[in-house]
């Protein structure tokens, strides 16, 4: 992704490598993202469809969490709406309302993506603004092993060059530390102005030379390991990723084109590989198309992201676990905030603070986000619920709950990537109520209430009945062969 940007906006004024081998290869196991990611795509130019087609790619809704605020909960985090703001006063206030009043309808009910997600439907979006296609957004569900070289053969016909090989040494400059060049095992030397840390869990730059130090975040978010496995699809296909959580952890299922990827991310704590990669293969759909692999991990992030003329991007920057799919998100943040910043050969230091303060930010926020669906929780079947539901969590996230558990007021945040709606289906899905609502809401007489209410739900069921199935969409839009 790196690569592949700075060849499209560097355009040729600076020399780009690209070092990979072969022999360590990819994680691989990124293969759900956040609307964002259409944005980057559309920046580097690529085709919707062509970029689909070549990385058995499907459409992405939002995601179903199943058993999180009790056993047998479940409710979708859509990538859109709820209803629509009346006289000012946000929707859910006047779900609350109705509530308050009797009535049980899901909040989802008034929500297009959750219900299109439900009955297995999909359609883009539509630009017009008085439409209920426009009230949501998609992301898409893709095999990351396909993604990083069809960005590579990208990258490499913008003129970035790639060296095969294996990296065994970094050298500094004595006289201020700064990275000289890197040796590679065939005994290639390639020296750099600036470099990019892409080399995942290991930090070889960021960490191995230059020591940059790690901020541990396991006792917010005490997953440190998941099993990965795909297997055969047996089932409709469906827009949206599924989160399970089990005992010690959460399972999660994306449908692809070509098979469905799993995995059973857990807390070492709480369980040993070994049973969780039982609990795994016994919540297949369908067979298993490899053997388990296991992946180990400590959540949280790098000191400094960037540190003398080096960027650490993707997991050498840090991890928060993928509950929320937001990994590639922060490595598009990271490449936007790089292009900003981007350095002459002074490393101006006032540059490089001002990228770290905001990808901190950046990251602090999707963590309180994250910890927020661990905390809520009634569960207290298990060891690692007990912990999560009972842990001091951060300050911030403190505040914004019980704001909301106080008077549905969901706080804004300037900059941050999860907006008021993300906020409430979790809150909402996960049982956190608020004891009252806006007392504006009231100004709407209760008949007009219930006609505007009825009007949302029905306008949002003949949309979705109108719309193709997500399967039937696919095979239209960007079957791969
Ligand atoms: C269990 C799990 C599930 C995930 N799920 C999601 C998800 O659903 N959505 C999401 O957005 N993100 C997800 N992520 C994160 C996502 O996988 C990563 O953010 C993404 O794949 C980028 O990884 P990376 O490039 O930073 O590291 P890697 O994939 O590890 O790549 C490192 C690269 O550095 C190279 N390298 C390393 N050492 C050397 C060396 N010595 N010499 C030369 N080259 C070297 C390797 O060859 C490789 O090309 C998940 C991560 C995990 C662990």
């Amino acid at each position: 992704m790196t690569a592949a940007a700075l060849s499209r906006k560097l355009n040729g004024h600076y020399a780009i490598q690209l070092i990979e081998s072969e022999e360590i290869g990819i994680v691989g196991v990124g293969e759900a993202t956040v609307p964002h990611i259409r944005y980057f795509n559309r920046t580097l130019g690529l085709d919707e469809a062509d970029f689909m087609r070549n990385t058995q790619a499907t459409f992405k809704l939002g995601i179903e969490f199943v058993n999180w605020g009790r056993i047998g909960d479940r409710y979708i985090h859509p990538f859109g709406a709820y209803g629509r703001a009346i006289n000012g006063v946000d929707f859910h206030h006047y779900w609350l309302r109705q509530r308050i009043a009797g009535d049980t309808a899901p909040i989802g009910d008034y929500s297009y993506p959750v219900t299109a997600g439900r009955m297995g439907k999909f359609t883009l979006p539509s630009p017009d603004p008085s439409s209920v296609l426009s009230t949501f957004s998609y992301a898409f569900q893709f095999d990351a092993n396909l993604y990083g070289p069809y960005l590579r053969r990208y990258a490499l016909q913008r003129g970035v060059v790639r060296t095969e090989g294996k990296v065994v040494d970094v050298r500094l400059r004595p006289e201020d530390g700064f990275i000289a060049g890197v040796l590679l095992q065939d005994g290639n030397y390639i020296e750099g102005d600036l470099f990019i840390d892409c080399s995942g869990f290991r930090g070889l730059l960021i960490e191995q030379a230059l020591k940059t130090g790690y901020e541990n975040w396991s006792h917010w978010l005490p997953c440190d390991r998941a099993v990965a496995v795909p297997c055969k699809g047996t089932q409709e296909s469906v827009a949206y990723t599924r989160s399970t959580a089990h005992d010690a952890g959460w399972q999660w299922r994306i449908p692809l084109q070509h098979r469905v990827g799993n995995g059973y991310v857990f807390s070492s704590r709480f369980t040993t590989e070994e049973q969780a990669t039982q609990t795994l293969l016994s919540h297949l759909e369908g067979p298993a198309l490899a053997d388990p692999r296991v992946l180990r991990f400590t959540t949280g992030k790098r000191k400094k992201a960037w540190n003398k003329n080096c960027v650490a991007i993707g997991l050498a920057g840090g991890f928060l676990e993928p509950l929320e799919s937001t990994s590639i998100h922060l490595i598009q943040l990271a490449i936007t905030y790089l292009l900003e910043m981007f350095p002459d050969s002074s490393f101006d230091a006032a540059g490089i603070d001002e990228y770290n303060r905001i990808m901190d930010l950046e990251y602090e926020r999707v963590r309180d986000f994250i910890i927020l669906h661990y905390h809520a929780t009634e569960r207290a079947d298990s060891e690692l619920w007990n912990y999560c539901r009972t842990m001091p969590i951060p300050d911030a996230l403190q505040y914004k709950m019980e704001l909301f558990r106080e008077r549905g007021h969901i706080v804004k945040y300037k900059d941050g990537f999860f907006l008021e709606p993300s906020w409430l289906a979790v809150y909402l899905g996960q049982r956190v109520m608020p004891r009252r609502y806006d007392p504006l809401a009231d100004k709407l007489d209760a008949a007009s209430l219930q006609r505007e209410l009825a009007n949302i739900k029905t306008t949002i069921h003949r949309a979705v009945q109108a719309t193709p199935t997500h399967a039937a969409f696919i095979q239209k839009y960007c079957a791969a062969a």
